[in-house]
């Protein structure tokens, strides 16, 4: 275990309110692909056209298209990895309070986290545009193999995943509680993410100017390192794996 894993360790196990800010770095090795850096799914797809609410309600079917060859193999093999499940642990363990993530993978809750606020939504839910009816994801997997786009069976509205496409708002029940558990944490750990998009960006900026420590777990810069009580370049899973390992041991110490 490196300096800065043991540096990391000493701060989380002195926090007494630790959130976790997650981005598309954390499930990278679970197989899902980042949406920027050199293998990012960006750089093969335009995102005007897959990922924006107008060109879907125009087009539906290009974007199924695209989900059911592209992401549906991704989603049905991904699971949770050492990074994943460290946050769990720590969640059981009463130290993390919150999960804020901008994925939409689910991997968190799959993992075993419970108190995780998604500010992006969850692909593995499937609403209706039309009567807001959901659909869990093992429902559409079977529609696409005969129909794309799907359709509500209740009012043959057009479906489309729960996660927020360019030119949509940020679910406001679920902003305004991560704005507030990050002003009222005292450690915000960020994992995997570029830190560029808005304004899920501007939380660990909130968390700092509270009062907390910041920590940037991520493999590549990000804009906010400067402020950061610390950094470290590495994989997520590995640090986040041995961060958890060493409370454990800890905490097994402190009972002999
Ligand atoms: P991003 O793609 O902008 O950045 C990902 C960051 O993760 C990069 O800076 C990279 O250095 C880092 N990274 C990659 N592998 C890592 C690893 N193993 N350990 C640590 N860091 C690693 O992702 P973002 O900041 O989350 O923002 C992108 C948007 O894309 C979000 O809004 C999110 O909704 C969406 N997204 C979600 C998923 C998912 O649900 N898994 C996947 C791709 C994109």
């Amino acid at each position: 275990m490196g300096n800065d894993a043991l540096t990391l360790k000493a701060m989380v196990a002195s926090a007494a309110r630790l959130v976790a800010f997650t981005g598309a770095g954390i499930s990278a090795e679970s197989g899902i692909p980042t949406y920027r850096g050199a293998d990012g799914v960006w750089n093969k797809y335009d995102p005007s056209k897959y990922a924006d609410i107008r060109y879907f309600r125009e087009e539906p079917s290009y974007y199924w298209n695209f989900f059911k060859d592209v992401r549906c193999p991704v989603l049905k093999k991904a699971q949770p990895n050492k990074g994943h499940l460290a946050l769990a642990k720590l969640e059981e363990t009463d130290k993390l309070s919150a999960i804020i993530t901008q994925n939409i993978d689910g991997l968190h809750q799959i993992a075993g986290s419970n108190r995780v606020l998604e500010l992006h939504g969850n692909t593995r839910r499937i609403l209706c545009l039309e009567c807001g009816e959901l659909y869990g994801i093992e429902t559409v997997y079977r529609l696409i193999e005969t129909q794309l786009p799907p359709r509500c069976s209740k009012c043959d509205g057009v479906l489309k995943p729960d996660v927020v496409f360019f030119g949509e708002s940020l679910p406001p029940t679920v902003l305004d509680e991560a704005i507030s558990v990050s002003r009222d944490c005292d450690l915000f750990l960020v994992v995997g993410s570029s830190l560029v998009v808005q304004p899920a960006a501007s939380l660990p900026v909130m968390a700092k100017e509270n009062g907390a420590k910041l920590l940037i777990l991520n493999k590549d810069a990000t804009p906010l390192d400067r402020m950061a009580d610390l950094v470290i370049h590495e994989s997520a899973s590995v640090v986040l794996d041995q961060v958890c390992g060493a409370l454990e041991k800890s905490a097994i110490q402190s009972q002999t």
